[in-house]
């Protein structure tokens, strides 16, 4: 038997079992392809006597020729049978793909940001790597008080700035207000900030990052009922219709009169007690949730806006305490440990 011979017997047996188009392609590159088998014997052609050249010629064209027509009948019949590796059956069901949520922080952050929407606020963002002008001295709390000490505050290891003082990371989301007011330059003013906090904190109930939302709301003629009427607003709107808010005196740098904002407890419902026991939770019926009150005049002078003129009321919650008193979580650190078993709870 010559090699030609050989070759197309060869070949036969080879594209008998296929049962791919990837795989038959594959036989064609070696057989047809510009350094394959075929070109291969063409060349051998010059090895020939004369003679033998014209009839080895002959030869090898027509096994070309026969070789392309094999490829050619079992690429049909591989397009009727479709191959297993690309076929794919539209009635089987889809594939399962397990489902995520949102973060509690997260759905916490949307539906605040959506119950101030309602009445007018807009919401804004604020640098988190700030100044000590913004978080401290514009806010009316001067150079030796403590909340500026490094137990309190993360500093930033760079240059001083003359006029603004050390970088620090944003300890309160209250950084924003007199950024704010130079941002608006004159009011009214309606904003919301939502953003992180950073103190070096880490136990039950703090973490060393944390979430607040501020509120800042400037005009002519706002008073305490103003901000009294917002906090109930956003209490129902947030925890439900059966929930209180109320205002406790306090003190605080940047507002005057300043408040601690209070709830009433999920867990008696206000009640104090739970069958005659002492609420363990409250004590009292209330919750502490939020510190809140009326914009300093000096806060506003800070902002370039005239207190005889203007009037205002800022209030910060922690989204964490809002979580807290919903889920009745005892240690909030869990928020952030990224176990995925705590998350599917919710
Ligand atoms: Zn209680």
């Amino acid at each position: 038997m010559n090699n030609v011979e050989k070759l197309l017997l060869e070949f036969k047996k080879k594209i008998k079992n296929l049962d791919t188009i990837h795989d038959l392609e594959t036989i064609q590159i070696i057989y047809l392809g510009r350094k394959g088998l075929i070109n291969h014997l063409l060349q051998s052609i010059t090895n020939l006597k004369s003679e033998e050249k014209k009839d080895f010629g002959l030869k090898v064209n027509k096994l070309k020729t026969s070789i392309n027509q094999l490829i050619g009948v079992k690429r049909q019949q591989l397009i009727k049978k479709p191959d297993t590796a690309s076929y794919f059956d539209i009635t089987l069901p889809g594939k399962q793909y397990p489902k995520g949520s949102l973060h509690l922080i997260s759905n916490a952050i949307e539906k605040i940001s959506d119950i101030f929407k309602k009445i007018g606020f807009i919401r804004m963002t604020y640098p988190e790597v700030e100044w000590e002008y913004f978080s401290f001295d514009s806010l009316n709390m001067p150079k030796g008080h403590p909340a500026r000490d490094d137990f309190e505050t993360l500093f930033i290891d760079a240059a001083e700035s003359k006029k603004y003082g050390k970088m620090i990371l944003s300890p309160h989301t209250s950084s924003c207000q007199v950024r704010e007011m130079m941002r608006v330059g004159k009011p009214p003013i309606r904003m919301i900030n939502i953003a992180k906090c950073y103190r070096p904190n880490w136990d039950v109930t703090h973490t060393p990052m944390f979430h607040q939302f501020e509120s800042l709301c400037v005009d002519k003629n706002i008073n305490i009922t103003n901000l009294k009427g917002t906090i109930d607003y956003f209490v129902k709107e947030y925890f439900g219709e059966e929930f209180e808010a109320r205002l406790r005196p306090f003190h605080f740098q940047f507002t005057e009169p300043s408040f601690e904002i209070d709830i009433t407890c999920a867990v008696c419902l206000g009640k104090g007690e739970i069958s005659g026991q002492q609420c363990k939770v409250c004590k009292s019926g209330w919750l502490e949730l939020a510190g809140a009150g009326m914009v300093h005049p000096n806060v506003l002078k800070a902002g370039k806006i005239d207190p005889s003129k203007y009037t205002g009321w800022a209030f910060a919650f922690g989204i964490e305490r809002l979580i807290i008193i919903q889920t009745k979580m005892d240690n909030i650190r869990i928020l952030y440990d990224g176990d995925i078993r705590f998350l599917k709870e919710f």
